[in-house]
């Protein structure tokens, strides 16, 4: 590709954009990638990776507390945030420096500055500098939102900066009942905070199972979460010292010492020069591509985040490596976004796969559900008050298992294996093929027998 200076220019060094370039790279392209601010994206630097690790710290006040049924004494435990977050820090660090240098071995030249389109084909540096690119990559991923102007909103804080707070908050209040908020909510608490989260509906993580919904709402009010629902946060006023009163539509105020915003993000279009280069934007926000990622201008790509498809950095990375084997590698890939696992480290944790059984009812001619709920084995001497809940969406036609849910310890390990039989399209026969391995959780995958109920599609009006 003479007449350029690059082959493909990736913006945006996330998770998406480290693996396209690195593949590029590997095909032979000559690969340029700008990152303004650190390599490795929300997902390593300020997302999922810092959340898990302060979620395993947060764990540990529950496991303390279980140990007494199994015979331990143990000394008063105290906890200490900055070690924490100092800690977290540094395997932040050391992860970035690993994507950096296994960027710098596959050849991709990195350039620590924000990079926009001067046109189709043209890249422009924060310095200037201008760099022609055979193809374009948008990877730039999304950022919070904080939805309308209310007063006081410069007080709120979203996930960027819950994870670099100097002191472990007393009291805190989040708005949103999504992914960020109820894991916040439960790291919070699980940590020593009093936690209130505030949902503008009825129920808290909507697109989830209503019965995934139900029980993770009943047990985080269990382990002490307080969740307001039919609400928002209307107004944050500054009251004595570090302290914040949160104004809610209902009329209550909440005192907290922060008040933190997770309601949903944004993709990060903005100022990137799109329109003036003829990059289409969808309807939701995000860069419009087709299903090889391709955007309205036919040398740039878009993946990840900021084409708002399914914003989950497993689907990221496979979009950046489809769109480099289709550019570079001479194999035209598309992704399959049907059957994407998912997992929500709250407290309890969920894993879900497949259609819910509101989809499913919608969609199939006939759909049989499956489902347990039981106290597992480690809470009877422990003592604890939770429940497991396990729940398998057939196709009542084909036999075929279309969804798989669960809540409680270990849900997201569970899934992501669960995910192998549904995305081969396994049945319910299969599942009752499969001998059980005792005693675990999993085990009932495979040992529910008895349908808990069946639908036939509602007629349409
Ligand atoms: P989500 O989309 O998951 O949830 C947003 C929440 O905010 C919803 O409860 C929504 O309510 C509510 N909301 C939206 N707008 C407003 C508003 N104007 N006022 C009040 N409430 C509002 O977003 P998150 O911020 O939690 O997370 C962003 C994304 O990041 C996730 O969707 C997911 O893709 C990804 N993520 C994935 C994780 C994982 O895989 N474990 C962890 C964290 C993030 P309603 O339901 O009524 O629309």
């Amino acid at each position: 590709m003479s007449g350029y200076d690059v082959d493909l220019f990736v913006i945006g060094g996330g998770s998406g954009g480290v693996r396209a370039a690195r593949i590029a790279a590997e095909h032979g392209a000559r690969v340029m990638l700008a990152e303004e601010y650190r390599v490795g994206g929300t997902c390593v630097i300020r997302g999922c990776v810092p959340k898990k690790l302060l979620v395993y710290a947060s764990r540990f006040r529950a496991e303390f507390e279980d140990a007494a049924g199994y015979g331990w004494t143990l000394p008063q435990s105290a906890f200490d945030w900055p070690t924490l977050i100092a800690n977290k820090d540094r395997e932040i660090a050391r992860l970035e420096a690993a994507y950096t240098a296994t960027l710098a071995k596959a050849g991709v030249r990195i350039i620590k500055s924000r990079a926009v389109l001067a046109d189709p084909h043209t890249v422009r540096l924060a310095n200037g500098e201008r760099v022609r690119a055979a193809y374009v990559l948008i990877s730039t991923g999304g950022a919070p939102s904080y939805g309308d102007p209310i007063p006081g909103l410069e007080h709120a804080i979203s996930s960027n900066e819950a994870f670099q707070l100097p002191q472990l908050p007393t009291h805190v209040v989040i708005q949103g009942g999504g992914y960020i908020a109820v894991e916040f909510a439960g790291i919070f608490a699980g940590l020593g905070a009093q936690v209130t989260l505030v949902y503008r509906g009825e129920n808290i993580l909507r697109g989830f199972d209503d019965d995934v919904r139900q029980h993770v709402r009943m047990d985080m009010e269990k382990h002490g979460v307080r969740v307001l629902t039919g609400c928002r946060i209307a107004a944050i006023e500054q009251a004595a010292g570090a302290r914040f009163s949160a104004r809610l539509s209902s009329g209550n105020e909440l005192a907290a010492d922060r008040v933190m915003f997770a309601i949903g993000r944004r993709p990060n279009v903005a100022k990137m020069g799109l329109e003036e280069a003829g990059v289409e934007i969808a309807k939701n926000g995000g860069v419009a591509v087709d299903e090889y990622s391709r955007t309205s201008v036919p040398n740039i790509y878009g993946i990840g985040d900021v084409t708002n498809r399914v914003n989950l950095t497993p689907v990221a990375i496979r979009e950046g490596h489809a769109f480099a084997d289709t550019v570079f590698g001479g194999k035209p890939t598309a992704v399959d976004h049907a059957n994407v696992p998912t997992a929500v480290f709250s407290d309890p944790e969920i894993g879900a796969v497949g259609l819910t059984e509101a989809q499913a009812r919608a969609r199939l001619e006939q759909t049989d559900i499956y489902r347990a709920m039981f106290k597992p084995l480690k809470a009877t001497l422990s003592g604890r008050d939770t429940t497991v809940l396990l729940k398998l969406v057939v196709d009542g036609m084909s036999g075929r298992v279309v969804g798989c849910h669960i809540v409680g310890e270990g849900a997201a390990e569970m899934v992501q294996l669960a995910a192998i039989a549904v995305t081969m399209g396994a049945t319910k026969a299969d599942f009752d093929a499969t001998m059980a391995l005792h005693p675990t959780i999993a085990e009932e995958l495979v040992t529910m027998r008895q349908r808990s109920a069946s639908y036939a599609r509602a007629a349409a009006e």
